[in-house]
């Protein structure tokens, strides 16, 4: 909700806030903040609070460090939880340089500018709803997080003391209570796994929605004993976490993805948008499982895809394609997991997109069989390609993608193939348990 600055300092004189957090992401996604005392609003609300952009991943050289955290007014939130000092509220700000610019290192200006290119293409809005799963292990006496879940007695655990349904129930009060429409709430297949859906909104706001979220999650969890986590495979030999992404364009309040004249009831835009992100995935991996552990979780066996397709009846692949028809038409990628930065995830996905409906990309027949069973030679033949197999090939293939090159702007891009490689170098040169347990005998 769009606000003034006079609305918001009386909403915060109001509800007794004393503290103000200015909220961004890095490069990674990790949020960072700014907090400042109740007393200093008015001037941030003016555009004057500076920080030294040089400690945030991703940003910028010493010498060129200051750097301005401009708030979106439609961001103000206070958020529900007590403190000792009074309240804490929060507002998301992008990031200017000393000369008025908009800072091209800012993942969320990114994403406003791939979503202006949508604009710009006629669309008025991208609608984003995401399915973010996490897991929830218990703490350890000195408060650091175990590898124990606190569920393990299996899925028809009832003991009336379970703290992971206990904890997921205060998350989405606590959501619902700060304006989240919480769609659906419930535990995913591992033992220890949940997943909270909320209602798509547009781009930005979807992407802020993530960020907040993931902060709250946490939060909560932690007043419950347990550590949230949204590492996309924390435990061997179980499913990992996703954060499908279900989206739609709009163009004059009208869903633009559905065509009630067609076959399939998919429009031609639909079709080329779907044709774009096949057409990029194996590119946009980076960005939309940026770990090396990401491709822990992208292997067959655990509903999560491993290879590039689509389909209107099967779950399993890269993409599919939900029933629901008129407003509710959609697509819904699956290979996104929650340790993505949301404003660089969604603004590949709709550079992706857009890029297919420019070029009227064609699109590849749907697979509506079980890519996990079938033979080599049958993928083949079915020109069906494999996602990245590892951080250090998704890089490479991203490195390569002019369409996401300037999507993300050379700032970006540049700045996480760099952090990515070094990630990936580090660690290709650790020894693990696993290499140990192989070897050390037989060799
Ligand atoms: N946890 C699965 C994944 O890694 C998804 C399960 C589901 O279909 O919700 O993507
Ligand atoms: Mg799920
Ligand atoms: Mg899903």
């Amino acid at each position: 909700k769009e606000r003034t600055k006079e609305e918001i300092l009386a909403l915060a004189e109001e509800m007794n806030v004393r503290y103000v957090r200015l909220q961004f992401t890095d490069l990674l996604g990790i949020i960072k903040n700014v907090e400042i005392p109740v007393d200093q609003l008015a001037k941030a609300l003016d555009n004057k609070i500076m920080f030294d952009g040089s400690s945030i991943e991703g940003f910028v050289r010493i010498e060129e460090s200051d750097m301005y955290l401009v708030p979106d007014r439609s961001t103000w939130l206070v958020f529900p939880w007590d403190s000792s000092q009074g309240k804490v509220a929060r507002l998301i700000c992008d990031i200017y340089l000393p000369g008025g610019q908009a800072f091209e290192g800012d993942p969320r200006i990114v994403l406003k500018r791939v979503m202006e290119r949508a604009h710009q293409a006629g669309f008025s809005a991208f609608n984003v709803g995401p399915e973010p799963e996490f897991f929830l292990f218990k703490l350890d006496a000195e408060g650091r997080p175990t590898q124990e879940v606190n569920d393990e007695g299996g899925y028809f655990d009832w003991a009336p003391l379970d703290l992971g349904e206990n904890c997921r129930r205060e998350i989405v009060l606590t959501l619902e209570a700060m304006g989240f429409e919480i769609e659906a709430s419930h535990h995913e297949v591992a033992p220890g796994q949940h997943e909270i859906d909320f209602k798509y909104a547009d781009a930005l706001e979807a992407a802020d929605n993530i960020a907040t979220f993931r902060l709250v999650v946490k939060t909560i969890a932690r007043q419950y004993g347990l550590h949230a986590t949204f590492m996309p495979k924390p435990v061997y030999g179980i499913n990992g976490s996703g954060m499908h992404c279900h989206q739609s364009l709009f163009r004059n309040q009208q869903n633009a993805f559905y065509d009630e004249t067609d076959e399939l009831g998919l429009s031609e835009i639909a079709k080329h948008y779907l044709a774009g992100l096949m057409q990029h995935a194996q590119a946009f991996t980076a960005i939309c499982n940026p770990t090396v552990n990401s491709y822990k979780r992208l292997v067959p066996g655990y509903e999560a895809p491993s290879y590039v397709a689509w389909s209107a009846k099967n779950r399993s692949p890269l993409v599919r394609v939900p029933a629901a028809r008129g407003s509710s038409t959609r697509i819904e990628l699956r290979s996104p997991d929650p340790s993505c930065n949301p404003y660089l995830a969604l603004a590949v996905m709709l550079a992706s997109g857009l890029d297919g409906i420019e070029k009227k990309l064609p699109l590849a027949l749907p697979v509506n069989r079980n890519i996990y069973i079938m033979t080599e030679e049958e993928k083949i033949a079915a020109g069906i390609q494999s996602l990245p197999g590892s951080l250090g090939e998704a890089i490479e293939v991203l490195a390569k993608d002019s369409v996401l090159r300037e999507a993300l702007g050379d700032h970006v891009f540049h700045h996480f193939i760099e952090a990515k490689r070094i990630e990936w170098s580090m660690y290709r040169m650790q020894v693990t348990e696993w290499e140990r347990e192989q070897y050390l005998l037989n060799y």
